[in-house]
């Protein structure tokens, strides 16, 4: 089915499974010029997207054989995003490892499923359902008004600026010794973002992005 890649395929990522996240991964890297091949075993799902993707593919991706034919082994890069069918997931991961793609992404949609992903050499496993979750769990209880781990322990997030800090300079607020966190950018209502230098007046309704360990930006937000 439909439109192969004509260019080289080095250059055109791989998202096999177009699902909601495939789908989304692979519209995103159209948007940012990238070539991408979708390949999906459901005809609807191919015929689905293959106006917003550079080309689409019908086929089982756990089958080593249909990923030959499309040239598996020319891509640097190939993205999983097969999620509840966990089978189908790992057979296609042991697929495209042993085809020899240099970088592959995986969705996970559990941690168990992710071990077993990362045990056969999958390098890059992502739980978008789990990150989700815990970033709109974040926003809801607190202050945040956005929250991005980036790693197990150490966050990003945006949130009002304390009323302890309101009408003191960043360097007078002493942020990181009180605090424990960095302020790294700050917004006034109706203008953008800029970075937060130690001279920056806190004015009330402000935004600010703060980076730390996620228990200190928590508390840091909840006094907000
Ligand atoms: P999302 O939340 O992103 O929709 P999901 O986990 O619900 O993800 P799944 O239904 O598991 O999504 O699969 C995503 C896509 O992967 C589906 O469109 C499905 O047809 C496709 N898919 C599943 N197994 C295979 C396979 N063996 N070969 C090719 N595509 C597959």
């Amino acid at each position: 089915m439909a439109k192969h890649p004509k260019r080289n395929r080095a250059e055109t990522v791989l998202v096999i499974g177009l699902g909601r996240f495939g789908t989304s991964v692979a519209s995103s890297l159209v948007r940012m010029g990238h070539e991408v091949l979708g390949v999906d075993e459901n005809l609807n799902r191919v015929q689905e997207t293959a106006d917003r993707l550079t080309h689409v593919l019908q086929a089982d991706s756990t089958n080593p054989e249909a990923l030959r034919q499309i040239g598996i082994a020319d891509f640097k890069t190939a993205v999983i995003a097969i999620g509840s069918d966990i089978e189908a997931s790992i057979l296609t991961a042991l697929a495209v490892i042993e085809a020899g793609v240099p970088t592959i992404w995986a969705k996970a949609t559990n941690e168990r499923h992710g071990k077993i992903l990362k045990s056969i050499g999958v390098k890059n496993v992502v739980y978008p359902e789990a990150r989700m979750g815990q970033m709109v769990a974040h926003i809801l209880t607190g202050k945040m008004m956005d929250f991005v781990e980036l790693d197990s322990d150490f966050a990003m997030v945006k949130t009002r600026a304390p009323a302890e800090l309101v009408g003191l300079t960043l360097e007078q607020a002493q942020v990181r010794k009180h605090h424990g966190v960095s302020v790294v950018g700050i917004k006034r209502p109706g203008e953008v973002f800029t970075y937060a230098q130690p001279d920056t007046v806190v004015e009330q309704d402000d935004l600010l992005i703060v980076l730390g360990e996620i228990a200190l930006v928590e508390r840091f937000a909840s006094g907000s």
